[in-house]
């Protein structure tokens, strides 16, 4: 019996991994289950599967998460710090499934713990990258990537070495906007943007996939993960999500992952690393699919991807500023407040002002975050 702690268990990934718990029951002991505020549906998760300790992020929630946990021996606790001890209670997996760099203090909890951590929270890795990779190393952690396309590189990867590494190629699917014109883009509702074709998936992501800057923070994280060097890793359109990402060796092979566009997939391999896991997911039936398709991606309509790539290349604080402005703009974007053009403006003109040095320190990196989104909030006034 294995142990598994979830962080922000009750969004969409954390729903895909206890759906995945619910059919290994004798398998798993849940350890740690945490949501933002969502105290009702965190209950029942813990309930479900006798979790010991239920976490809000949002202390306020912390009274009805008692209330709906009394008489049932399940701890309940709130916010930050309770957080963070959560998350260093030692579970054998640690799924960080958390959005936003919120997750990135819980995350680096983990890993200082030292044992696995399963990365589904990108922009953790994107705001902290070196200091989470050192951390990585000094703690002796395994950080197992959970993104469908890192997942897949990653396995593409097993028992390969980076020097004969050409290309690792990220695909994409383009997301529900790929074929929009620039004045049905300017149009685009919030309803419209999470709508996306093959995924589901929780708000901010979706809308990330609708700008591409999903796939930017995507190749920032591939960056920190398989250290080939920026310039070898590029971005390939394909609208179908079947191959989640390709990598080429410089004999002329090419190692791809395929599988059905479920998240169940990716979480079920890091869960079972190094082995396998049955799934209750349909077999991939290519027959049906019939046609798989490839773009060069369209950096005109979609600047996100360049405008990732410039801060990964900036290095330093800019991922973190770019990150941090990006979930400004996407909240702006999604409470109806900007277009969903003005979310890459702001991007862009965030990044444009001086930067801070580059951060050191989990403390440094969260003061950058901190500062870059009051300085994107500053300019939302004026969109
Ligand atoms: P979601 O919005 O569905 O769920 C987010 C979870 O984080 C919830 O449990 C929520 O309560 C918690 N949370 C939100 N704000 C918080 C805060 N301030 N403090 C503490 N907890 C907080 O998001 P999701 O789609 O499950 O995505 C989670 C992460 O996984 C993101 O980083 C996303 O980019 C990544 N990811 C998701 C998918 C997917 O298919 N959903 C795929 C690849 C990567
Ligand atoms: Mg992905």
């Amino acid at each position: 019996m294995r142990s598994i702690s979830i962080l922000g268990a009750t969004g969409s990934v954390g729903a895909s991994t206890l759906e995945l718990i619910r059919r290994n029951r004798d398998e798993w002991r849940v350890e740690a289950l945490t949501a933002n505020c969502n105290a009702a549906e965190l209950a029942a998760r813990a309930r479900e599967f006798g979790a010991r300790v239920a976490v809000v992020a949002d202390e306020r929630c912390l009274p009805e998460l008692r209330d709906a946990l009394a008489g049932t021996g399940i701890a309940a606790a709130g916010g930050p710090a309770a957080l963070c001890e959560s998350a260093s209670r030692g579970a054998d997996v640690t799924v960080a499934a958390i959005v936003g760099c919120a997750g990135l203090g819980p995350t680096m909890a983990a890993i200082e713990r030292g044992g696995v951590v399963a990365l589904a929270n990108k922009e953790a890795l994107v705001s902290a990258g070196a200091v989470m990779t050192a951390a990585v190393a000094r703690h002796g952690a395994t950080l197992l990537p959970v993104d469908s396309e890192h997942n897949a590189i990653f396995q593409c990867l097993h028992g390969e070495d980076l020097a004969d590494v050409r290309w690792i190629t990220l695909t994409a699917s383009g997301g529900p906007f790929r074929t929009w014109t620039a004045e049905q883009l300017a149009a685009a509702t919030p309803a419209q943007a999470v709508a996306h074709p093959n995924w589901d998936m929780g708000a901010k992501i979706s809308v990330d996939s609708a700008t591409m800057m999903n796939k930017g923070l995507e190749v920032i994280e591939a960056h920190h993960l398989f250290p080939v060097g920026l310039e070898r890793i590029r971005i390939i359109v394909h609208p179908q999500s079947v191959i989640h990402s390709l990598v080429e060796y410089r004999d002329g092979s090419t190692l791809a992952q395929l599988g059905p566009s479920d998240m169940r997939v990716p979480i079920a391999s890091c869960l079972a690393w190094p082995r396998r896991m049955a799934t209750a997911l349909q077999p991939l039936d290519l027959a049906a699919i019939g046609t798989l398709s490839f773009f060069a991606p369209d950096e005109e309509h979609f600047p996100a991807t360049r405008l990732a790539r410039g801060a990964a290349q900036a290095g330093g604080a800019a991922p973190a500023v770019l990150n941090a402005a990006n979930e400004v703009a996407v909240a702006a974007f999604l409470a109806g407040q900007i277009a969903f053009t003005d979310i890459c403006a702001l991007v862009a003109e965030t990044l444009s002002g001086t930067l801070p040095g580059a951060p050191q320190t989990l403390d440094d990196v969260l003061a950058v975050d901190a500062e870059a989104r009051a300085r994107a909030a500053e300019m939302l006034e004026h969109v």
